[in-house]
């Protein structure tokens, strides 16, 4: 096993005692704790999942993304936790996230789907078939970067003169 750096620009792979990056001089242990405890938090909110505890499975998996904000299994499970709990904008947000990363990630499509289709409940591993008219937009590319909600850009037109 290997500890590779997190610095996006060394990548180079260390043992997994050291202290810092053999390359670039980054402390490793502190990330290594992160990352094992990241790790078992995943593993935590799949066994609430499991349980149907979806309320502690969404803590869980909100705080990896918030550490790990590329972390698409976490998004991808957060995501899923939020359908269960009803929060629609919340699990389309990190399902959007998912297929922008993973374009062709199942639960994700059949996850937006769903929400597309107003549907209340979705068993976890096959969520029924949305129903959705046939000529329905379903075959337009998921993922493309045209997101509807764009932020709010300063308004120019603030400052004419009298
Ligand atoms: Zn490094």
């Amino acid at each position: 096993m290997t500890v590779v750096c997190p610095l996006a620009r060394c990548r180079t792979p260390n043992e997994p005692t050291a202290d810092a990056c053999r390359r670039c001089g980054t402390p490793l242990q502190a990330y290594v704790r992160l990352s094992a405890h990241a790790a078992r938090l995943f593993n935590e909110g799949l066994a609430a999942a499991r349980g149907h505890d979806y309320t502690a499975a969404r803590d869980r998996f909100a705080a990896i993304v918030h550490w790990y904000p590329s972390d698409t299994e976490a998004h991808n499970a957060l995501a899923l936790a939020c359908y269960h709990l009803d929060a629609r904008t919340e699990a389309q947000h990190h399902w959007r996230l998912t297929l922008t990363r993973r374009p062709d990630d199942e639960t994700a499509r059949r996850g937006l789907a769903c929400l597309a289709a107003g549907g209340t409940s979705v068993e976890t591993p096959q969520p029924p078939d949305p129903p959705v008219s046939p000529d329905s937009s379903d075959s337009r590319s998921v993922g493309s970067p045209d997101t509807p909600d764009t932020p709010d850009t300063p308004d120019s037109s603030e400052s004419r003169s009298a």
